[in-house]
């Protein structure tokens, strides 16, 4: 059973005012509420097992390293991947996606060689390859997709050719909340034979994911979007591809022996850890993980996906309203504009009302072309989200759009 009122218990700030209002959180896209369990985590941490992992030989250094170890092992578990070498500690999406980028671009591309994005990527799978395609002379294609927000299949086919290197496509999509097929963008990636990254900052706290399954060749994903603190995320790597690539930042922990003459890197997934990680982090991340399996991610997707279902036929109520993704399959991400209504007018006084929304181009402007605009106002749900918030949200849109006449 899926207990929503014990699940809204569990997130203290779910239960403060705004502007003497209840609180109707809607911004789960940008990021998520924290349980108290991970909150504690950083605090119990802090206060009773502190110190710097790997490297020391005292009580504290080994208990701090054994959680630390332990939260890879929950990470692998969280997402099914064969082994903990695969599982590498980054500061979130946004540094998974450029150390890929830097690395493969840096060993595996020649000038003209080519990547493979979709017209829906966040600025972080656009501009990280961007980064590197200026440097190197690489060129970047561009999936488009339909009026609804799905990307066109054949279209991808298509512009495949003997110079197309890696894909990079995001598993949903943060502004439309469209759910790409990822295994078919994978299937037809590897029936060319190009390794492709699949961008989940959307996607893992929504659904189930298997790497294995999914055999994406990377996975990368944020802490905070998915109840875990800021700060902490994963790359995911297939352990030959992570072979393959050279080390990202030099550093201690990433290296077996240095000398002026040569220095030797450590073995995975350490070669991509320089420095010291955010192991404080990294436990809190394990611990979110844990609650949200305790709850069960099918639990979660099905009451998200009876959400979504019910505030998108709310919403088309509203005299005016355009939804700006309407896929087959979506997840919980509704960008919308009503009438003439300026997305942040909107935003600001629904702000007024309690509720929180996202308002702008979501860095994703190369999708606001594509769509004609400038900017949506985004509500993006979570697993304690309400259908009473749901109607909050579209009563308060009824009453700015009343304001506006
Ligand atoms: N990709 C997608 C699809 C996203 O939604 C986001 C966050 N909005 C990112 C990447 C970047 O995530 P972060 O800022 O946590 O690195």
């Amino acid at each position: 059973m899926y207990d929503i009122q014990k699940i809204r218990e569990d997130f203290p700030i779910l239960s403060r005012k705004v502007y003497n209002k209840p609180l109707i959180y809607l911004d789960n896209g940008a990021t998520t509420q924290k349980p108290r369990c991970v909150v504690e985590s950083i605090t119990d941490e802090y206060y009773s097992v502190n110190a710097n992992v790997h490297r020391g030989v005292h009580f504290l250094s080994q208990q701090a390293t054994n959680l630390h170890e332990a939260s890879r092992e929950t990470v692998r578990k969280f997402i099914n991947a064969r082994s903990t070498s695969e599982i590498v500690f980054t500061r979130g999406t946004t540094e998974s996606i450029n150390l890929v980028a830097a690395t493969f671009v840096d060993s595996q591309m020649k000038e003209g060689d080519e990547v493979i994005v979709s017209v829906m990527e966040h600025h972080s799978n656009i501009v990280s390859w961007q980064l590197q395609a200026a440097r190197k002379g690489i060129v970047l294609k561009v999936i488009p997709m339909n009026d609804r927000g799905e990307l066109l299949l054949d279209e991808y086919e298509k512009l495949f050719s003997p110079r197309t290197k890696i894909v990079s496509v995001a598993h949903v999509s943060n502004v439309l909340g469209t759910i790409n097929p990822a295994k078919k963008l994978v299937e037809i990636a590897h029936a060319h034979n190009v390794p492709i990254l699949i961008d989940g900052a959307q996607s893992i706290p929504h659904m189930k994911v298997d790497v294995q399954d999914l055999d994406a060749d990377f996975f990368v994903f944020s802490g905070h979007k998915v109840y875990g603190p800021t700060g902490v995320g994963v790359l995911y790597g297939k352990e030959e591809w992570l072979d393959k690539l050279p080390p990202y930042q030099g550093g201690g922990e990433m290296i077996q022996n240095v000398s002026f003459e040569k220095t030797t890197f450590n073995v995975l997934p350490f070669k991509f850890e320089a420095g010291t990680p955010d192991y404080i982090g990294t436990t809190a991340l394990a611990k979110a993980l844990d609650y949200v399996s305790a709850i069960g991610m099918d639990n979660i997707s099905a009451y998200e996906h009876e959400l979504t279902v019910y505030a998108m036929q709310r919403l088309k109520e509203i005299p005016g309203m355009r939804i700006f993704g309407e896929a087959e399959q979506k997840g919980g991400v509704i960008s919308f504009l009503v009438g003439n209504i300026h997305h942040f007018d909107m935003g600001t006084l629904l702000d007024r009302l309690g509720i929180a929304v996202r308002t702008g181009h979501h860095c994703a402007e190369p999708l606001m072309h594509r769509l004609g605009i400038e900017g949506t106002v985004r509500a993006s749900f979570g697993l304690y989200n309400t259908k009473e918030e749901v109607d909050a949200l579209v009563a308060g849109i009824e009453r700015v759009a009343t304001m506006f006449g």
